[in-house]
């Protein structure tokens, strides 16, 4: 993974990070996909700065390392500002990255506050990158304030990784393309370093597991033996799919070549035929 032409994957490798949670379950806990009825996602509760600084402290004095991950499903914005000035105040010299939301309570202020304490890095959900399917998912976003969220952390010098997905229920093979396209410009843009296809599962504490036919998916009476582990992702049915496993392929080569700098000027369908040779 160090070698990964990925700057974000290589930079999860490149050290021992320390692992601490500053808070449990996430703030916004309403996404369609996500499991929110699980108390790691849908009860949220939130550390003090001030504490998590204290513990911080006591971490850097009993391993000697400066080098943190902040494994929260998504930092809240007045967490990373007020733990930012913790860190700035007590000259706390630390490297540092995690998981937020694309969310407009990262201003330039907050953000400068981030890079200042040592934040070198975020990572945060932009999924299918397609408006339609984003206020689908009530993902609590869109496009333009997830561009000016990734405007401001780039601006203060902080790498921007984007969790993206595809094969969403509903989801068309245009969709699926203007979201290559709407990505191939955040990178041409100066506004993501790094990205990751996932495909799109469905879990069972997920609102969408509870009311799929608002999704246009039917639960699978006779699911496939692999999707039965754990007894977490759920099997189903969806009429009208795109062709999914071409056009993730041409998703994963397209973004391969969008983070080594290349490939700005094909349009979307262009991955697709490379995808088919
Ligand atoms: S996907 Fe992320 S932002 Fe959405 S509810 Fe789950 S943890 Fe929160």
């Amino acid at each position: 993974m160090y070698e990964s032409i990925n700057p974000m994957h290589n930079l999860w490798s490149d050290r021992v990070w320390l692992k601490l949670q500053l808070t449990n379950g996430c703030y916004w806990h309403k996404c369609a996909f996500c499991d929110v009825a699980l108390d790691y996602i849908g009860n949220f509760c939130c550390c003090d700065a001030s504490q998590a600084a204290d513990v911080v402290e006591q971490l850097i004095k009993k391993t000697g390392k400066r080098d943190f991950h902040f494994t929260d499903e998504a930092i809240p914005p007045v967490l990373a500002r007020e733990l930012s000035k913790e860190f700035i105040s007590r000259g706390l010299k630390l490297t540092w990255w995690g998981n937020i939301r694309f969310d407009k309570g990262f201003s330039d202020e907050v953000c400068k506050l981030m890079a200042q304490s040592g934040c070198v890095a975020i990572s945060a959900g932009l999924e299918c990158a397609q408006e339609r399917l984003l206020k689908l998912m009530n993902k609590g976003i869109t496009l333009e304030s997830a561009r000016e969220t990734c405007r401001a952390l780039k601006s203060a010098g902080i790498m921007v990784h984007a969790y993206l997905m595809y094969d969403f229920p509903t989801e068309t093979e245009e969709e699926t393309l203007e979201a290559l396209t709407n990505v191939r410009d955040m990178f041409a843009d100066g506004l993501l370093d790094s990205a990751f296809w996932h495909r799109f599962a469905l879990t069972v504490h997920s609102p969408i597991a509870a009311n799929p036919s608002a999704f246009g998916i039917t639960p699978d009476p006779n699911p496939r033996p692999d999707k039965l582990f754990a007894l977490n992702e759920i099997s189903y049915l969806e009429q009208d799919k795109p062709y999914i496993h071409r056009l993730g392929e041409a998703l994963r080569i397209a973004t391969h070549n969008y983070m080594a700098g290349n490939g700005f000027e094909y349009p979307s369908k262009f991955w697709i035929n490379i995808a088919d040779t």
